[in-house]
């Protein structure tokens, strides 16, 4: 009775996510419906993770949420009624914005990264793991600021050394060390998938899109480097280690892979290469935290980072709304197909396969 639903922005694995107005107010929010129609025990717990962790954190670059409010029961939520989580509203989120087309100058860039990294030191300093960072779960308003959303992957951390799922992070954006079976990871998984991010908005494309688990771990040796024992001590102890390796071998015979990095990113800057190297430094150990990230020359030399105030306003898009206009594109007669931008690459969750990485990240939580 609070918020009337103006229109459908996101569809998460969870729930749909809304754009609604407060009735009062007239201010816009988020409203995200946790699905309840496939839980056999209750509330689901990812849920009630993400609730828990986003009560706790308070900072203007992670996504802020309001209550929890319930809608009675109907028709739409099959006699039961629906439980929502109530959020700040953002304009965009990252992919929508890439997939519309949309070009970034270097001090934009320098911008989104700088928040990106502001929010997730404080995450890291509050010793929360965030676990699905990529662009969709990215968002930016029309003051151009940037906040970390979707906690349902999210969990504290502390050094006990207890053992955690590798499952997790979209697969694109996923570390060696989790694809490696990692159980004991920390801080450093979050900073390799900034690192994915970072490379995507300066070569406005996807860096490594894996279509399965192998060929994602194959990509990254392809691309940095065939890692070894003397690069990242501990590497031959992980537990899918000898299983890739011999994969590798059946395919390429003993020779490992030479680094490309100079290929494929030696048309950048050198400072944006300083920095991209360190984020993707395949050895967990040796990546650099986002604390120190935000200390690198990147952001301290000209052209300087804008503020994000400065940036420019975009009509409302994301992901979702993005996909649809294509998908309503592709159904299209011929004519009227040419008035579609066509995106700069489809997206691991707008291409399918990706989504299997993603769904199978939720199935194991
Ligand atoms: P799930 O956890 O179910 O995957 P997300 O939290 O990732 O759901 O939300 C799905 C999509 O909904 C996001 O990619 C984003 O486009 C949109 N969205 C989520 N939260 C907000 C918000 N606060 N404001 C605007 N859009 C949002």
């Amino acid at each position: 009775e609070v918020y009337e639903k103006v229109e459908q922005v996101g569809e998460g694995t969870y729930g749909q996510v809304y754009k609604a107005r407060d009735k009062e107010t007239g201010q816009f929010v988020a409203l995200k419906r946790v699905r309840m129609d496939n839980e056999k025990e209750g509330f689901p717990v990812t849920a009630i993770r993400e609730i828990k962790i986003l009560k706790v954190l308070n900072h203007k670059n992670v996504v802020q949420l309001k209550e929890i409010v319930t809608s009675k029961a109907s028709e739409y939520n099959h006699g039961k009624g629906s439980i929502y989580m109530v959020m700040e509203f953002s304009d965009h989120d990252l992919t929508g914005l890439t997939d519309a087309g949309t070009r970034f100058t270097t001090p934009q860039i320098k911008c989104y990264m700088k928040q990106l990294l502001e929010g997730l030191a404080y995450c890291h300093k509050n010793r929360v793991l965030h676990r699905d960072i990529k662009g969709s779960n990215l968002l930016i308003n029309n003051e151009g600021q940037l906040k970390l959303a979707d906690f349902g992957l999210a969990r504290p951390f502390d050094d006990s050394g207890r053992q955690l799922t590798n499952r997790v992070i979209t697969l694109w954006y996923r570390p060696p060390e989790l694809l490696l079976g990692s159980q004991n990871y920390g801080p450093a998984v979050d900073m390799w998938s900034v690192g994915c991010i970072f490379a995507e908005l300066l070569l406005r494309k996807p860096i490594l899109p894996g279509r399965n688990e192998f060929e994602q771990i194959d990509l990254i040796f392809k691309t940095f480097g065939t890692p070894t024992e003397q690069t990242w001590p501990g590497l031959t102890k992980l537990h899918y280690y000898s299983m890739v390796s011999t994969q590798s071998q059946q395919q390429y015979g003993n020779k490992p892979h030479p680094s490309r990095f100079q290929e494929k990113f030696g048309m950048l800057d050198k400072r944006a290469q300083e920095l991209l190297n360190a984020l993707l430094a395949m050895d967990p150990a040796k990546r650099i935290t986002a604390k120190a990230a935000l200390d690198h020359d990147y952001f301290w030399e000209a052209p300087f980072p804008a503020k994000p105030e400065e940036l420019p306003k975009y009509p409302q898009c994301h992901e979702f709304t993005a996909k649809k206009r294509r998908q309503d594109a592709a159904k299209a007669p011929p004519a009227q197909q040419q008035q579609f931008a066509q995106p700069a690459q489809q997206h691991p969750v707008s291409q399918g396969f990706a989504q299997i990485g993603r769904a199978s990240c939720r199935e194991r939580v």
